[in-house]
């Protein structure tokens, strides 16, 4: 783990990237932020989780990372180690971190729970939409209170570096890091005005099967008896109707995606 901090004092803000060693966005977000030298307002920790993962290119040595809160420093596995030392480095922070999909190109934003943190900070964010995870938080850094995750976009693609720094960016001006330079013209920021929020209610598991497509479209709805996946050649029918969300034929092992429902807006 890398930790690059800026500015005097004690760090009380955090950018974490490279939680998941295949997602490259969020170091190059955070080394194209740093390689610029910004002068900040307040002290700031850069953190580059899983460097033995990044070097091997692959998402986890051992286990994933964020499955592996709160971790233990006595653990045989890597990661179960590295979760428990990356935990106390963003204690007391307000921290985001950055991860990508294979489900969806534009950024999400996750979080377990609205807290005023949340609250204030993703209606400045370059994000439309935010999943609120609940009670499937699985061990995932966003247990921790202060903690807001956003996805950049799909994984290994130059799109989600660049959308990644615009969110460390934004993240940063937000949490008065960096002061808003006044002459930044935004142009290809997304237009909007409120953040829709989709409340994660459970996962879509996957039959076993050789191979797996997706039918629908993340964030959009899908009917009581529509089709949304299949599994070799057999349809997968829903039987209510939900969003999907952070669904893809192979972004995951035993899951396509996540059923949610709509629960409103944030301004
Ligand atoms: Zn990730």
């Amino acid at each position: 783990m890398q930790v690059i901090e800026l500015g005097d004092g004690k760090p009380e803000v955090a950018v974490v990237g490279g939680i998941h060693g295949d997602e490259p966005c969020g170091p190059i977000a955070i080394n194209r932020l740093l390689a610029e030298e910004p002068s900040v307002e307040r002290p700031v920790k850069f953190i580059i989780a899983n460097e033995e993962a990044l070097e091997a290119g692959v998402r986890y040595l051992d286990t994933d990372l964020n499955r592996a809160f709160p971790g233990d420093p006595d653990a045989d596995l890597h990661e179960n180690r590295l979760a428990y030392d990356l935990a106390r480095e963003i204690q007391d922070c307000t921290t985001l971190a950055l991860h990508s999909t294979q489900s969806y190109a534009d950024p999400i934003g996750v979080i377990k729970s609205f807290d005023e943190v949340a609250r204030a900070i993703y209606p400045r964010l370059p994000v439309n939409v935010v999943i609120e995870t609940d009670e499937h938080t699985d061990g995932r850094l966003i247990e921790y209170p202060h903690t807001i995750e956003v996805e950049c976009g799909l994984q290994g693609t130059a799109d989600a570096a660049d959308n990644g720094y615009e969110l460390v960016r934004a993240f940063l001006v937000a949490t008065g890091v960096l002061r808003q330079d006044k002459d930044e013209t935004r142009l290809d920021a997304p237009e909007r005005d409120e953040v829709s929020v989709f409340r994660l209610e459970g996962p879509i598991p996957k039959p076993e099967a050789e191979r797996y497509d997706v039918l629908a479209e993340n964030f959009t709805k899908v009917d009581a008896g529509e089709a949304f996946a299949r599994a070799d050649d057999d349809e997968i029918v829903a039987e209510k109707s939900f969003y999907p969300v952070l669904l893809s034929p192979n972004g995951y092992e035993s899951i396509f995606g996540y059923v949610s429902k709509k629960v409103g807006t944030v301004e």
